[in-house]
């Protein structure tokens, strides 16, 4: 398997800082030239749109007319390859991972926002999931803020959520979990600097859903144990969710990492931590997905 969550397979990038100094354009008031006949007088509009976890079926109604209807769509690979592929590439840019391995920087996709939107264009910024879930959009609005471009945010379907449904783990249950937690688990937790306190995590007794989480999940299965959360602990893994490839591979925290070696799991993946995990056992034999959607690995 691959070293992990690498952040080219899952989007953490938040070392890069935007550029927004440098823009001083007028804060137009109008919504600018959605028609993007690209009249540079008129500003075009940005949507900030989150794509679901990958399934077509589960974009909103919104997210569908905003593609449909933009004269560029950025995008990186996490909305997959079934949205993605109903895209005309001849509007599509990938701001993702570059030929050679390398992330644009997200100071490009600042900037490629902003010059596109002077053009007058209507600018779709496709992100995977809900674009303000780990997705950096919250960085994307302050610099088009900054810069004086009007732009809406449109909610997606998050994989935080979507990817333990599909595989029949709700994140709360009445007997086993009332709350949630959204984590990175991209930072390495034996870090002093780790923002993620997962002793803290241990003792909320509720569900840990783990974003980021394929390459470290030997460092945070062994801080979770340490913080005294049970061996036995249901985890599972649910690589690309609503992916027509997708899969779950589940165990304990005492066994996942063999786990997920040996059903070789890659980002992007969730990882689900808690009792509710072991709800799909319960019903995976009734639960139907689309074609091979929720095969077990
Ligand atoms: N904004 C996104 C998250 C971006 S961070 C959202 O709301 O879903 C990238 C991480 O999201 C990946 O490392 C993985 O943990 C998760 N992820 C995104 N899409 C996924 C999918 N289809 N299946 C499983 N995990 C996914």
């Amino acid at each position: 398997m691959s070293e992990g969550s690498t952040p080219d397979d899952d989007g953490d990038r938040a070392d890069d800082d935007g550029d927004r100094a440098d823009d001083d354009s007028d804060r137009s008031s109008d919504d600018g030239d959605r028609s993007g006949d690209g009249d540079a007088d008129e500003v075009g509009t940005v949507s900030l749109v989150g794509s679901g976890p990958g399934d077509p079926d589960l974009l909103t109604v919104k997210a569908v007319r905003l593609i449909e209807s933009a004269d560029v769509v950025l995008h990186d690979k996490l909305p997959g390859p079934e949205i993605l592929g109903e895209i005309p590439a001849a509007k599509r840019e990938d701001v993702g991972k570059r030929a050679g391995g390398e992330w644009t920087p997200q100071e490009y996709t600042n900037r490629r926002l902003v010059e596109l939107a002077r053009e007058g264009k209507s600018v779709v910024r496709l992100k995977g999931g809900d674009p303000f879930v780990f997705g950096r959009g919250g960085e994307e609005a302050e610099h088009l803020a900054a810069a004086g471009i009007p732009f809406e945010v449109v909610p997606g379907v998050t994989s935080a959520i979507a990817g333990p449904a599909v595989a029949g783990i709700p994140v709360t249950h009445r007997d086993h979990a009332s709350s949630v937690s959204f984590v990175t688990g991209h930072e390495d937790p034996t870090k002093d600097e780790s923002a993620v306190d997962w002793d803290a995590l241990a003792a909320t007794g509720g569900t840990i859903v783990v974003l980021m989480g394929v390459g470290k999940l030997p460092a945070y299965a062994a801080e979770l144990r340490d913080a005294g959360l049970d061996g036995d602990t249901p985890v599972a893994l649910v690589e690309r969710a609503t992916w027509p490839d997708m899969r779950v591979a589940t165990g304990t925290l005492d066994t996942i990492v063999d786990v997920r070696d040996e059903a070789g799991i890659e980002p992007p993946a969730i990882t689900v931590i808690g009792d509710v995990a072991a709800t799909r056992n319960r019903v995976v034999d009734f639960l139907r997905n689309d074609g091979k959607r929720g095969e077990d690995a």
